[in-house]
């Protein structure tokens, strides 16, 4: 099969730690980081006579996840999933098996592209095993350590649809469900953490056909760097033994990051039964209308939406259409949570472009700073450089200071420094001297050189000093040009 396109199919299962003070069934603390085994009770270590009782907030934050992926929430069941290893002291694990809080949905990736969603379910996490000695792994290390305070903690499960294409698109999915989990509060998001893991199912087939390959499901990447990797290697592996007239055969598969392949865990023959059946210290768990529809409307805006806002203040500025280099600008602040501060500015006055930018480069180096801004000193600075009483040079100074001293007023700033514009007279007479003094380059220029461009600006802006104003300057350079 030489010579044949090959198409990757990918489907992802994301575990999302859920942000709530208490674990799924106990009441022990769900909080990372702690001395190891000390959030820890007789429910979530499984002792006989134990019984669980069910998070409340953890319920509230699966639906708001169901509730932004478009789910519809059904009446569920708890069942125990059943599976020996020393991180589930209960020796089963607390799922939602065929009968889901959230089913069906969708995901809008940020190109429009739409990958369906499955489900959503609730579920318990495991303890942490540590094996020491070797490589990390339980094959050749000396002993194992087991940390039983992540057992019990609430984990959503969301389950893609066999949508995704590509390593490039499954990376855009995971940040944008990111995004979401934690705009609806759900999460924290820090994959460093291990607060979202991701499992991906991998497959091949020859482009254009209609039905899938054999898959491989990889375990537990935990940044997008390793799920991007993972798959891109997965899927040559694949082709590799399909080109070869090899078959796929399905696995779970584990990434070995440092040496960049996926390595067989267990094969389909090998797979676990868990017996799975409903949980009889649970009852059903059945939200009512109220709930959901109280869950529905205390939603805030969605990345989407959020960008979406962004756009249509740009485009309502009717100074042209949007760039592409904009567009990055519109994700990047909402990612950063600066895009308030940008709304907030151009209703105060602010041009949009200006407080886009201003926001996503000097705002977004320094965001701890940003969010302490006052919004009336960062609407003001916006407004006195698109009015021209401050060149970009010195507007950006002048943000610098205000964000280094948590606000201030940015004209007082321009006043200490010495700034001023560059009058229109004075961008003028500037530009007559440099011409002046470079009648060659002048020459040269005025004949079509393009290149010269950057020199005679660069001439002014050593001319100019810091009231150098590039946008008025050049468009004296582009006015004088079609004089010449
Ligand atoms: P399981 O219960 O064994 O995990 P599921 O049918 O629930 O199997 O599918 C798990 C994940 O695998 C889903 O995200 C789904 O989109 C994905 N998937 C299913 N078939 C394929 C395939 N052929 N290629 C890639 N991903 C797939
Ligand atoms: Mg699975
Ligand atoms: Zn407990």
């Amino acid at each position: 099969m030489s010579g044949t396109e090959w198409e990757t199919v990918v489907g992802l299962e994301v575990h999302c730690e859920l942000k709530t003070a208490t674990k799924l069934f106990c009441g022990c603390a769900n909080s990372f980081g702690d001395e190891p085994n000390t959030n820890v009770c007789p429910v979530c270590l499984g002792l006989p006579g134990s019984l669980p009782v069910l998070n409340e907030g953890a319920v509230e934050r699966a639906m708001r996840i169901g509730a932004a992926l478009h789910c519809e929430v059904h009446p569920s069941v708890f069942h125990r999933k059943n599976y020996f290893y020393p991180d589930m002291p209960k020796d089963y694990q607390i799922s939602q098996y065929d009968e889901p809080i959230n089913v069906g949905g969708w995901l809008d990736l940020p190109d429009g592209f739409r990958v369906g969603i499955v489900r959503a379910h609730l579920e318990e996490d495991t303890g942490k095993t540590s094996h020491l000695g070797g490589d990390g792994r339980i094959h050749g290390a000396d002993y194992s350590l087991v940390d039983y305070n992540r057992a019990g903690v609430p984990l959503v499960e969301i389950v893609s649809e066999p949508d995704i294409r590509s390593a490039a698109q499954a990376r855009a999915y995971a940040s944008e469900l990111r995004a979401v989990l934690v705009a609806v509060d759900a999460s924290d998001g820090r994959m460093e953490e291990g607060s979202l893991r991701v499992d991906a199912n991998v497959s091949v087939r020859p482009a254009g056909s209609d039905t899938f390959g054999t898959r491989c499901e990889i375990k537990n990447l935990n940044s997008l760097r390793s799920l991007g990797r993972a798959i891109e290697h997965e899927a040559a592996r694949q082709v590799a033994l399909l080109e070869s007239g090899e078959a796929v055969v399905q696995q779970t598969r584990h990434w070995d990051e440092a040496a960049a392949r996926t390595v067989p865990l267990r094969s389909k023959e090998e797979a676990f039964d868990y017996r799975y059946f409903p949980e009889p210290d649970l009852v059903p768990l059945a939200p009512d209308a109220g709930w959901q529809a109280a869950v529905a409307g205390s939603l805030g805006l969605l990345p989407a939406q959020r960008r979406a806002r962004l756009l249509a203040l740009l485009d309502g500025a009717g100074d042209g259409e949007v760039s592409a280099a904009q567009a990055d600008q519109v994700s990047a602040v909402v990612d950063q949570g600066l895009d308030d501060l940008v709304v907030a500015a151009v209703s105060g006055g602010a041009p949009a472009r200006l407080a886009l930018a201003r926001a996503a480069n000097e705002v977004a180096a320094d965001v701890e700073a940003g969010r302490r801004l006052p919004v009336a000193d960062f609407t003001k600075l916006v407004s006195m450089e698109g009015d021209g009483k401050l060149s970009a040079s010195q507007s950006k100074e002048v943000l610098g200071e205000l964000l280094g001293a948590g606000g201030g007023d940015p004209e007082a700033i321009a006043g200490q420094r010495g700034f001023e514009a560059m009058s229109a007279d004075s961008v003028v007479a500037i530009v007559n001297e440099v011409v002046a003094a470079h009648p060659d380059e002048w020459g040269r220029f005025a004949g079509g050189d393009q290149k010269l461009m950057g020199f005679f600006v660069g001439a002014i802006r050593e001319r100019a000093g810091s009231s150098f104003d590039g946008k008025a300057v050049s468009a004296e350079l582009r006015r004088r040009l079609q004089e010449a």
